[in-house]
């Protein structure tokens, strides 16, 4: 099974994209939101983020107290790669195991730091959603309410565009002007021939 990789950028458009290859049938793996699903679920990642930050990160109720732990690393580096150090793993395993039911030509997995969490690496082949700065933060405006200074500071924490687009395969330009239908279906049926693992 062809695994593809997709990122972009806050606010790109790489859910917008993948909800497009979903109406064609190809299964998206959405690793952010299942992070958060296995957080809540997953035994041993519940287990590695007791022993890494305390037992009442989960509570009597059992439930994540994901306001603490959110506080805890918001504004701390260290603390953030701590835990990511768990929940990378937890989301490769989850993958996998996702991946190997799935019955279609490839699958897609959908992650906003694709790139920097190393799980282009897991990937055979990779995409980029780009759009220009001013569109992106426009459009977060409006469907999230926040302001633009915010979306600035969570931008910062994500490589730039250029970056991303030295180390993707395939580049999809969502702006506006440019068609994103042909470029998808384009890309779907180049992603089709391409049944050999590249990596
Ligand atoms: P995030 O990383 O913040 O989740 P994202 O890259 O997944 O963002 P989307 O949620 O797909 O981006 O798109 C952001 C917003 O912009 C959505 O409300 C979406 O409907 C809208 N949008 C995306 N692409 C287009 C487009 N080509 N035309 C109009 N609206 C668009």
């Amino acid at each position: 099974m062809l695994k593809v990789g997709i990122t972009g950028g806050i606010g790109s458009g790489k859910t917008t994209v993948c909800q497009l290859f979903e109406l064609l049938g190809i299964p998206v793996f959405y690793a952010d939101t299942r992070a958060k699903y296995l957080m809540a679920t997953d035994e041993v990642l519940i287990n590695d983020i007791k022993a890494a930050f305390g037992n009442d990160m989960y509570p009597e109720d059992g439930l994540l107290d994901r306001r603490r732990l959110a506080s805890i690393v918001f504004n701390d580096d260290l603390q953030l790669e701590k835990l990511n150090s768990v929940v990378h793993p937890a989301v490769f395993r989850d993958f996998a195991v996702w991946s190997a039911r799935q019955k279609a030509p490839f699958v897609l997995k959908e992650a906003a730091i694709l790139f920097e969490s190393g799980s282009d690496k897991d990937c055979d082949y990779t995409i980029v959603v780009t759009s220009p700065l001013v569109l992106r933060i426009d459009r977060v405006m409006s469907r999230d309410n926040v302001s633009a200074e915010e979306i600035k500071k969570r931008m910062d924490k994500q490589l730039n565009d250029d970056e991303k687009i030295k180390l993707a395969d395939f580049v999809l330009l969502n702006d506006e002007q440019q068609l994103l239908i042909p470029q998808v279906l384009a890309l779907h049926k180049q992603l089709l021939g391409l049944n050999d693992h590249k990596r």
